[in-house]
């Protein structure tokens, strides 16, 4: 609860910017999951100095504060379970690019594609690139650890952060990591804190690595006649001795949905999507050989994109799945388990054997290539207890094949009550202690990770 004097220092600090109306409470108070706890305050920060001292008061005052992108988190990451103040970004944009350095630095509030073209512009290249690239925010994307389709051949947001500065829970700033491109000094604060949901403390800048940009980038199309064949023949592109910039798969009912999304009529059982990048002629010979090794299961058609607008309409097919099958049920349950390589036909046998026993519809796609699955549970609101059962089901049996929970969309509130099934006693309690350590009032995005 934050108190009438707590409320007039935070009116001091952000004057017109700190919002307590309705309208405002209400359009912060939920994230992609769809579950809604409004905050008592919403302010709009336009520097460092202002969070840090927003972030004393909160411990002065002991209420919480939640950063907050876009609210495109999958995991109610961004939600204010327990109220509080939501510190928004969107006035925090700034962005400056250093050719001769090759990174990028950045405010939180950036969106993912704003970054991206801007080091396009230089001739560099960004590689994370969540579907959401569109509207989630850098902020969101350091905290939840964000990857995306391109995450196989360029690794996850954590591989391109040189550097940060983060308001801690008692407000004060730290620079980490300068943006060196080599530092090993003491322990590695940077991976502490990004993925750490925004519950350690709020990053208020980064400095990224940036990459030279491949000169093209193409990809196959595969359609397969049933989803074994899809899945073993991803497999098979893996262990083929090339590295695919992306190997998505999407199932039936997900390139139905977004055919249809786009206006476009594809039906196929399974397709594989895979992007392979770098200079022409060297992308056209691995095409060559990846086509090979697929048609030795059986595809039913093989599509190669033979120019940047049909590169570009291929994977909006591929972006546009979840919001597209969002609005097939009024309920999505949306998980994003990782299995290790060799078991993904198992893991998507799995999948559809699991919904049918539970008599309700599945919908799967996602990154095959580095084996994290996105199950969508599709359900009407009586079927909530069979997801339940069904979900349960599905983390049991991925940590016993050696898997996670969670690839890319965080613990937030939705996977908290599994995390100690994945990670075991002894490590839940090292990060508690961790977390009680640097935010021992916790007053920084409360309720969340922990159960
Ligand atoms: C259609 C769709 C497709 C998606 N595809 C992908 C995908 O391919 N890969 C993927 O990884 N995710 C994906 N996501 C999930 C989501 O977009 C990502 O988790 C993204 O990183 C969230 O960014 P955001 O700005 O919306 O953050 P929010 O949802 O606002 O917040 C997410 C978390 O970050 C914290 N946070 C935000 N800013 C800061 C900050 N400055 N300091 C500290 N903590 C902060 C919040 O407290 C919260 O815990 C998708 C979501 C949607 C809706």
């Amino acid at each position: 609860m934050v108190s009438g004097k707590a409320k007039k220092e935070l009116a001091r600090i952000f004057g017109k910017r700190l919002k307590e109306d309705l309208s405002h409470r209400i359009a912060y108070s939920f994230d992609a999951t769809r579950i809604s706890y409004p905050p008592e305050l919403v302010a709009f920060p336009l520097k460092t100095k202002e969070i840090s001292l927003a972030v004393k008061t909160a411990a002065e005052y002991k209420f919480p504060i939640i950063a907050r992108g876009s609210g495109t988190g999958f995991s109610g990451g961004a939600v204010p379970v327990e109220g509080g103040l939501v510190l928004s970004f969107s006035k925090m944009r700034s962005l400056e690019i250093r050719k001769q350095e090759m990174i990028g630095i950045v405010e939180p509030g950036v969106i993912t594609e704003e970054l991206q073209h801007e080091a396009e512009k230089y001739g560099l290249f960004y590689p994370p690139d969540p579907a959401s690239l569109k509207n989630s925010t850098i902020g969101g994307n350091l905290a939840e650890n964000a990857g995306g389709p391109r995450c196989l051949k360029y690794g996850v947001t954590k591989n391109y952060v040189l550097g940060l500065e983060v308001v801690l829970p008692d407000g004060e700033v730290i620079s980490i990591g300068r943006g060196l491109q080599k530092n090993v000094a003491g322990y590695d604060l940077i991976s502490l804190f990004v993925g750490s949901e925004g519950t350690l403390g709020i990053i208020t800048k980064a400095y990224l690595r940036l990459v030279p940009k491949p000169p093209i980038a193409r990809s196959i199309r595969a359609d397969f006649k049933n989803v074994r064949d899809a899945s073993t023949a991803a497999t098979a592109v893996l262990y083929s001795g090339i590295l695919p910039s992306a190997l998505e798969f999407m199932d039936k009912e997900s390139l139905k949905a977004a055919g249809e999304y786009l206006g476009k009529d594809i039906s196929a059982d399974a397709s594989l999507l895979i992007q392979i990048d770098g200079d022409e002629k060297s992308v056209n010979s691995q095409l060559k050989r990846i086509a090979k090794v697929l048609k030795e299961y059986r595809p039913i058609d093989i599509l190669v994109s033979t120019s940047d607008e049909e590169e570009e309409m291929v994977w909006k097919l591929r972006r546009s799945i979840s919001s597209a099958i969002s609005k097939l049920k009024p309920i999505k349950v949306n998980e994003d388990i990782v299995v290790p390589r060799g078991k993904i036909p198992d893991a998507v046998d799995f999948i559809y054997q699991l919904a049918g026993k539970q008599s309700i519809d599945v919908i799967v796609f996602g990154h095959m290539g580095d084996g994290n699955i996105h199950v969508n549970f599709m359900i009407e609101k009586e079927q909530s207890e069979s997801a339940s059962g069904a979900v349960e089901e599905l983390f049991k049996w991925v940590i016993e094949q050696g898997g996670s929970i969670s690839g890319e969309h965080g613990i937030g509130i939705t996977k908290a009550k599994y995390l100690e099934s994945q990670l075991g006693e002894r490590q839940t309690q090292l990060m508690r202690e961790i977390k009680r350590l640097l935010d021992p009032h916790n007053i920084m995005n409360p309720g969340k990770i922990f159960s």
